[in-house]
């Protein structure tokens, strides 16, 4: 067992006192060096251990912040919205008066939605194999997102454990309302995920019709992401249960009961060489007659089915939804919830984020070479956090040079 355990609260203010980026996620949050509603009326809360968890606390500062932080040593803590009033005054408030006003427009995606279809790790476990679907969901979702909505502030966060999250802080985006933000993801929702072995369904489509526009052109990129995945590393398709699962949602009885002849009597046909198995079936009726049409969609809905982005919708949908702040450390794996560059999102690998421990320790080693041993306020400079860092600050600073550059148009207009 590690000494430096992230289950002890002693651990956890050492990390909070000495690592943790506050001035980074003030300024992330806030959008503007002074402090705004954006940052005083927002709540924070706090887990404590034994479960204890305390909500609607918010701060004048981001020194008071980490104040309360240190002392109280949370195992994790989550940002909420903005609210009316200041979320410690709540019970002063006339009840109904206090209300959510803003908010980042979050996602989630989780690897519990994928269990029906990787087959390299099972409930917990991760690998850098099955990160491949989450890093799929990304590059997807990022694009999508920038190039449908216009979005330009998304932060991604690794979850710490075998998720990840998007933080989306444009000022629109902020202002959304619950039913915006619940049909926003509802457009975005292509398919939904099935509870425990089923696979799910694709819900995008509208009876036989063509995909919408935008799903069609995400397809090129998921027909190579399906080839990569799916049929090759994972081999989905390899064990009865895969192809089972795969034979059920070909909608042409025939068609599925001939492969099923095949694959189960046959020498073992690999997941490519069945998927080459079912083009070769739908080949075989003519061009222009009812059945192939059908069977092509249903191809395009099996690609989408296992390979577009699965998101936890809840999440989403409501303004006062509470979120897991970005370096907070996952309480069973100690390992923190650093921001990732979507576009390094394929070079990512879970098991390589640095854990508390092993930060502590780094920190340790390079205090017995500082002299003077003075503690500051960027300790993180000289721990493997810093390159996380790097990217909320960076992040952070574009937000804050839209917020100043839209302020001085304001002020140069005349009319
Ligand atoms: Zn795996």
């Amino acid at each position: 067992m590690d000494d430096l355990d992230a289950s002890s609260p002693e651990v956890m203010r050492t990390f909070y006192r000495r690592l943790y980026p506050f001035k980074s996620i003030f300024n992330w949050l806030n959008h503007q060096p002074v402090p705004t509603r954006l940052f005083t009326h927002r709540e924070f809360s706090f887990t404590l251990p034994q479960d204890v968890y305390l909500r609607y606390n918010s701060f004048n500062t981001v020194e008071d912040l980490k104040k309360q932080v240190c002392l109280l040593a949370p195992t994790r803590f989550e940002i909420g919205p903005v609210y009316t009033a200041r979320p410690k005054d709540k019970k002063t408030v006339r009840p109904g008066a206090f209300k959510p006003l803003q908010r980042e427009l979050v996602f989630d995606i989780d690897m519990t939605d994928y269990d029906s279809i990787r087959t390299c790790c099972k409930d917990a476990a991760i690998c850098k194999r099955c990160w491949g679907f989450i890093a799929a969901a990304v590059r997807v979702l990022d694009t999508s997102i920038r190039d449908q909505f216009g979005y330009q502030h998304l932060l991604w966060v690794y979850s710490g454990r075998r998720g990840i999250h998007l933080w989306i802080s444009d000022k629109e985006a902020l202002s959304l309302t619950d039913e915006q933000r619940r049909a926003l993801v509802n457009w975005m929702m292509a398919v939904q995920p099935g509870k425990g072995k089923e696979v799910g369904k694709v819900i995008a489509r509208s009876g036989t019709k063509p995909l919408p526009p935008c799903l069609q052109f995400a397809l090129s990129e998921l027909a190579e992401v399906f080839s990569d995945i799916i049929l090759n590393d994972q081999d989905c398709f390899g064990s009865e249960e895969g192809y089972d699962a795969l034979l059920h949602l070909i909608p042409d009885s025939k068609v599925a009961e001939n492969l099923r002849e095949k694959w189960s009597t046959g020498p073992y046909r690999t997941s490519e060489d069945k998927w080459s198995d079912l083009k070769n079936q739908i080949k075989k009726y003519p061009k222009g007659t009812s059945q192939r049409p059908i069977l092509t969609s249903a191809m395009e809905d099996i690609i989408l089915l296992y390979t577009y982005p699965r998101l936890d919708a809840e999440v989403s949908k409501h303004r006062n939804h509470l979120l897991k702040a970005p370096f907070c450390v996952h309480p069973k794996t100690g390992r923190v919830c650093v921001p990732v560059d979507p576009s390094l999102i394929d070079d990512f690998d879970p098991e390589m984020v640095p854990t508390v421990g092993q930060l502590l320790r780094e920190l340790d080693a390079a205090g017995s070479q500082n002299e003077n041993g003075m503690e500051h306020h960027s300790d993180w400079e000289s721990t493997s956090l810093k390159p996380y860092v790097d990217i909320i600050t960076k992040h952070a600073q574009s937000l804050m040079e839209d917020v100043r550059r839209g302020k001085r148009e304001t002020d140069t207009t005349t009319w």
